[in-house]
């Protein structure tokens, strides 16, 4: 699901765009960043430029980075527009207002007194998602709450808070346990002591339970733009950071804890896991792994030619759009599954499949996937695959995506779905029962032409 209405609000402004990024019919072309951006409550903002048929056309305006829904945030500035000096004061004034409530720091005092309670006196407010002090009983006496907190419930908050699961802004999809516990096994296995959780609060989550309970060697720090994270961790393990634009809420000092945390000064090795919303923007979330990815790299005192280790969890439909960014990247056939995503649960069935995967710079022979569940070692390609995933004689290669057997086609001279035919018409393999008109856009999920988003082959199967 990418794109929706982005942005638009205001003066003129373009109505009902859609597809942002990717170049195509009536949609929306990223330029990125601009050193002279305003900001809105969630940093800078990105610039924008309409586009039909691959052409820039019209106004560059700026936008929200982080809310894919005006709803959220109503952000909108041309790139020209002069803005006054009034207009600028309560912009200002608007985006301190629009901060919470409550600072990390003071979070954190909270937090404090709030262990210090009984467990009779501990409250969870679910409609505000805030932890509450017992003066505070009163102006909450009308909102639905939580008693008896337990430990435990405050060792695991993402069971606590809600998952925001608005998709164009949040997004929030839990792992499964499963899929969790296999990332870090992998982690560990692999030898890295310390992962920076980019939008990952579960394994974060983990990786924070098992330190407090056993001899766990194992350090996380979570960035992530949820805030109500602030009430559970400390300043060292939780940054309010906007992985579109790589803004920390936090000013400096945030950024200076994710620098030290970047530092393997004891020979700890760090790696990145993040999990992003898929709603698009891929160029956006590629230039912010960059920075940190620098900021890994400015830590290292030997300077040698290494890339922070990287796991990148995202629909394998994106596969050529992240290697775009990140040639040294890989995709890997596991399916990483999710508690409350219905379509991509790991049904007992096995129907539906999920369509997540890893992307790594690692040596992808170096992730070991469970044979248990079907994986297996492929010789020749030299990585773990599903055990659909045949390998093409053809091809050489196991040509898989999905994780169903594909079959190849000679005249395509590639391995396509097991659902499509060779179409002699379109002089390309199809769905049986797919119109044959050219469309000579081209489609923001998968950037190939001949159909539009909604008639993504990849998505097919969903
Ligand atoms: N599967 C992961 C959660 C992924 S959901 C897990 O179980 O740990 C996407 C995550 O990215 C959410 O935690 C969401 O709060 C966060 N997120 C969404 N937009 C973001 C942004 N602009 N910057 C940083 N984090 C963001
Ligand atoms: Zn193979
Ligand atoms: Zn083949
Ligand atoms: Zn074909
Ligand atoms: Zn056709």
């Amino acid at each position: 699901e990418g794109g929706g209405n982005m942005a638009a609000s205001g003066g003129g402004a373009p109505e009902g765009l859609c597809g942002p990024e990717r170049q195509g019919a009536g949609g929306l072309a990223l330029l990125g960043l601009a050193p002279s951006a305003p900001s809105c409550p969630h940093g800078p903002a990105l610039l924008f430029v309409k586009t039909s048929q691959g052409k820039e056309e019209g106004r560059r305006f700026y936008a929200c980075s982080a809310c894919r829904d005006r709803k959220d945030c109503n952000f909108f500035q041309w790139e020209d527009e002069k803005v006054s000096e009034t207009r600028l004061a309560a912009r200002e004034e608007y985006n301190r207002n629009h901060q919470p409530p409550f600072t990390h720091r003071q979070n954190v005092e909270r937090y404090k007194n709030f262990v210090l309670l009984p467990l009779s006196k501990r409250r969870f407010c679910q409609q505000c998602q805030r932890l509450l002090l017992p003066a505070e009983w009163e102006k909450h006496s009308d909102h639905q709450f939580l008693c008896d907190i337990s430990t435990a419930q405050l060792k695991s908050p993402s069971q606590l808070l809600y998952p925001l699961e608005n998709k164009k802004t949040n997004a929030q999809y839990l792992f499964a346990g499963r899929s969790c516990q296999f990332l870090l096994d992998l982690i560990i296995d692999l030898g890295f002591r310390r992962v920076l959780s980019v939008g990952t609060p579960r394994l974060h989550e983990m990786i924070q339970l098992k330190a407090s309970q056993e001899d766990f060697r194992v350090r996380s720090l979570l960035l992530d733009i949820d805030f109500r994270y602030s009430q559970f961790y400390t300043e060292d393990e939780f940054c309010h950071y906007n992985m579109f634009n790589h803004y920390f809420f936090g000013g400096e000092a945030a950024r200076e804890t994710c620098r030290k945390f970047l530092y393997q000064g004891s020979g700890e090795r760090v790696i990145m896991v993040t999990d992003p919303p898929f709603g698009g923007l891929v160029e956006a979330l590629a230039s912010s792994f960059k920075k940190l990815m620098a900021m890994w790299k400015e830590t290292e005192k030997e300077g040698h030619n290494l890339e922070m280790p990287v796991f990148w969890i995202f629909p394998y439909f994106f596969e050529s759009r992240i290697l775009e960014f990140f040639p040294s990247f890989s995709m890997m056939d596991y399916q990483v599954d999710y508690d409350n995503h219905a379509l991509y649960k790991h049904g007992k069935t096995g129907r539906r499949q999920s369509p997540v995967r890893i992307f790594t710079n690692l040596t992808p022979s170096m992730i070991v996937l469970p044979v248990e569940e079907g994986y297996r070692f492929c010789a020749v390609c030299q990585r773990y695959v599903s055990s659909g995933n045949q390998h093409c004689e053809i091809c050489n290669s196991c040509t898989s995506k999905d994780g169903r057997r594909w079959k190849h086609c000679v005249l395509c001279k590639k391995c396509v779905k097991p659902s499509w035919f060779h179409c002699n018409n379109c002089n390309c393999c199809a769905l049986q029962n797919h119109t044959c008109e050219k469309t000579d856009a081209v489609c923001f999920v998968c950037g190939k032409a001949g159909h539009k988003r909604s008639t993504c082959p990849s998505l097919s199967h969903t």
